[in-house]
């Protein structure tokens, strides 16, 4: 099975009286960051469902004339990522199944499909080739088709669901939104013009002025009909949430379990700043996650915050492949030097992550050629030595530049002066947040959702410390 819904958005809205498709757009759009490969809005309008969907960014899928074309009060969306794997139209979502009776959109990844294949046996012509999103929907479609009204039909699917996931399914009256047992991928609930409004991340609210309420918790339910809004918590949910969503994914204007992104990943350069003080002369973050690291880290150090990397704001996910002699150029094409904030200077560079590495020696290239004197790679996660399976996208074991890898190998291999990496406890108490409410599979091993075969897929390497160089003693905060 594929993994086919990696690094995507959700958003659904429920609203008499509002341009429901319209609105979608504009969450979707400020989504953007969580997929970039296709885009889709299903839309309802009490007695039918239709849809828009195609490959592209946002603003390239929906036309005035699309928008205008999808009429209704119930709308759900999703934009998702790019992916070399199934990349055909078939896997746009939203999905839409039994001839428009549901539409349903996921975020997240289910790395076991064994029980939902199963069940579907006999009962679906072929299951073979669907996507895990496809399998649920057409699983939840199932129960419908027994009698079941949808909030049960997704309430009877849920136990099939083995992974990670938030949802948005719709009939043509009644909206319905979940989250996983361990709430590990995102999704909020807010308010607007008597209607409701639900995104994997409230950045969506603000575009919208719509008035942020709650997360829907790990194991919730809510259901938005014509009687308003019902909540029923449908498993035990015991939160877990993918600390990559504050490391890399969300957007910095984004809250998550009640905290600022922006001051969470701020908070990860201070910590880095204590861990792994520097003798340096200038700070820089590679635009645009690390940003507020870096300001964190030259906060914490005394030692000034300078732009020294442009980002071209205008790099976007294109459909034509460059040539091999493009894409060695790639890092190039997205971010360039700033000369005079780098030349004869002891620099501190600071990335969110490192996962095959291919990007940092290309930086850390530029910024030599641009006159650095050391470059000080520092990065405010810890080595990524686990494959991930809930939807963030991280490749193959071996394919991870720390796997099996010292951290003074990794130096060597990406050509720094020094490599750090924020401590697993650093990064941890930096959030604010008790330990046990996040997902840490990607840097411990530690998977909180039973990954059944897929284990087969993981080695547990008894000689390789998580960093060969120790951080400094925290001092508390
Ligand atoms: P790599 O070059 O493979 O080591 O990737 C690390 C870079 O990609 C970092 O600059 C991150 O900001 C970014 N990154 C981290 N995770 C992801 C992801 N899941 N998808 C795309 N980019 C990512």
């Amino acid at each position: 099975m594929e993994n086919l819904n990696e690094k995507c958005a959700i958003f659904g809205v429920y609203g008499k009286g509002i341009d429901v498709a319209r609105l979608t757009f504009f969450g979707l759009f400020a989504l953007q960051h969580r997929g970039q490969e296709s885009s889709g809005i299903a839309v309802a309008d009490g007695s039918d469902i239709k849809r828009h969907k195609d490959h592209g960014l946002v603003a390239q899928v929906f036309t005035e004339e699309a928008i205008d074309s999808l009429k209704g009060h119930i709308a759900i969306g999703h934009n998702r990522y790019s992916t070399s794997k199934g990349s055909g139209t078939e896997h746009i979502q939203p999905m839409v199944v039994g001839n428009g009776a549901l539409a349903f959109a996921h975020n997240g990844n289910l790395p076991s499909t064994r029980a939902l294949e199963e069940f579907l046996q006999g009962k679906v012509e072929n299951t073979a080739g669907l996507s895990d999103s496809c399998l649920m929907a057409h699983a939840i479609h199932w129960y419908m088709e027994q009698g079941k009204a949808l909030p049960d039909a997704v309430t009877a699917a849920y136990p099939l669901f083995t992974g990670a996931f938030s949802i948005v399914a719709m009939t043509k009256d009644t909206l319905v939104a979940a989250r996983d047992p361990k709430g590990i991928r995102p999704l909020s609930l807010a308010r607007l013009n008597g209607g409701f409004v639900v995104s994997s991340e409230t950045c969506a609210f603000s575009t919208i002025d719509a008035k942020f309420v709650r997360e829907i918790l790990p194991g919730e339910m809510v259901t938005i009909d014509e009687s308003g809004l019902s909540e029923k918590q449908i498993a035990e949910g015991e939160q877990k949430l993918d600390i990559f969503e504050f490391i890399y994914f969300a957007r910095h204007d984004s809250e998550l379990m009640g905290k600022s992104v922006y001051e969470v990943r701020k908070n990860f350069g201070k910590t880095l700043a204590r861990e792994y003080p520097i003798d340096a002369d200038v700070v820089v973050g590679v635009p645009e996650t690390s940003l507020p690291c870096a300001l964190g880290y030259a906060e914490q150090s005394g030692i000034p915050y300078e732009m020294g990397l442009n980002k071209n704001r205008y790099i976007q996910r294109t459909f034509i492949q460059p040539d091999q002699k493009l894409r060695d150029k790639s890092v190039k094409m997205k971010l360039t030097p700033i000369p005079g904030v780098l030349k004869g200077k002891r620099v501190v560079v600071i990335d969110d992550s490192i996962v095959r590495g291919t990007t940092s020696k290309p930086i850390i290239d530029l910024l030599f050629e641009a006159g650095a004197t050391e470059v000080h790679f520092l990065v405010s996660s810890p080595p990524i030595r686990f494959p991930d399976f809930y939807g963030i996208d991280t490749p193959a074991q071996d394919s991870l530049i720390a796997y099996g890898k010292t951290v003074e190998e990794m130096r060597a291999a990406i050509g720094a002066t020094s490599l750090h990496f924020l401590s697993l406890e650093g990064m941890l108490r930096s959030t604010g947040l008790p330990k046990e409410s996040f997902s840490t599979s990607c840097f411990t091993g530690e998977y909180p959702v039973d990954l059944k075969e897929r284990y087969d897929e993981i080695n547990y390497p008894s000689d390789v410390s998580i960093s060969s160089t120790s951080p400094k003693q925290m001092e508390p905060g």
